[in-house]
């Protein structure tokens, strides 16, 4: 089992195209494309059969994200602006806490783990009655929030740095570090679970990307603090444009000092994605998806190229929170 993954990861590695300029587009086009192969053989035909379009739609929430109101708070939780025990004190229920802190305040600090809960309920309700397109859009979108949820980043108020004159280094820790040195990641994580509490779960993960944000700043300070400026930056050539990155020797370096930690996140987020899909399935009562529709249907091709449209040609707004 163990060799036949590998050889999907060799040709997934391979078929997700590298976008540089885009942050974090590498990595949810990965996730989403290898949670495919977490999934048990009831399920697996159907995914691998659309495996093209979930990779391919794993970036079109953050597309989204200033064009659509209220689409940017789905991405990130401030969990550190509630307190210290935010994570496991804030309402599990949405309204509950829109009840105690009001929706304005938790639009600005975002509701990722509401917003995969929700999404949970949709999904299983697309299963339900077998609606393709609707398992599919759900599925896609799905896996791009729970990705985010595995993004320590995506859990503090300062999560570009700029708090703490580190700005960058979101780009840094979930597109520069993966793009650069994923290729020798295992990401074999066996199949996915069925999640008795989903709630629970998604909220467990947010707590633990959080309880890395500690090593993912301090290392980047304590590494900034010994290399020289010159050697931290570089130059270099992305779709002809010269453009100044962290220098790759940095970013080796401060990949080493994490331990292996950006790996781990990335595996725990595809079978995440996978123990959900796999979850809504199995409480909607286990529908046959080899007798169901594979393909998109007509009308929502033609739904997803009017969207398309729509987002190259919307004025961009700006949108709440982590804009940067
Ligand atoms: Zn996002």
């Amino acid at each position: 089992m163990k060799k036949l993954f590998t050889l999907f990861l060799c040709i997934a590695l391979w078929v997700v195209p590298r976008q540089p300029q885009a942050w974090g587009f590498f990595g949810h086009r990965l996730i989403n494309r290898l949670a495919v192969f977490t999934l048990p053989p009831e399920m697996i035909g159907f995914y691998k059969a659309n495996i093209t379009y979930l990779t391919d739609n794993a970036t079109r929430p953050d597309q989204r994200r200033s064009v659509v109101p209220g689409e940017a708070a789905r991405h990130f939780i401030d969990a550190d602006v509630y307190g210290p025990n935010a994570l496991s004190q804030l309402p599990r229920s949405y309204a509950d806490a829109v009840a105690e802190h009001g929706e304005d305040s938790l639009l600005r600090h975002g509701i990722v783990p509401w917003q995969v809960t929700r999404m949970k309920y949709q999904l299983t309700e697309a299963f339900r009655v077998h609606d393709t397109d609707r398992i599919l859009h759900l599925s896609a979108d799905l896996g791009h929030y729970v990705a985010d949820a595995c993004v320590p980043l995506h859990t503090t108020r300062n999560y570009n740095g700029q708090l703490s004159g580190q700005r960058g280094i979101h780009g840094l820790w979930e597109s520069r570090l993966p793009e650069l040195l994923s290729n020798n990641y295992d990401f074999f994580t066996g199949p996915a679970p069925y999640l008795d509490n989903p709630t629970k779960t998604i909220w467990q993960a947010v707590a633990r990307s959080h309880a890395a944000v500690d090593s993912v700043l301090c290392f980047e300070e304590e590494l900034t603090a010994s290399f020289p400026e010159d050697r931290k930056f570089g130059f270099e050539e992305r779709n002809n444009q010269t453009v100044r990155t962290y220098s790759r020797d940095f970013s080796r370096a401060y990949h080493a000092r994490l331990h292996g930690q950006v790996e781990r996140q990335m595996r725990r987020a595809m079978q995440l994605v996978g123990a959900i899909w796999y979850t809504c399935w199995v409480d909607a009562g286990q529908p046959d998806l080899d007798i169901m529709p594979k393909t998109l249907s007509e009308e929502e091709k033609q739904r997803l190229k009017a969207e398309e449209t729509q987002l190259q040609n919307a004025p961009h707004t700006a949108s709440t929170g982590h804009d940067e």
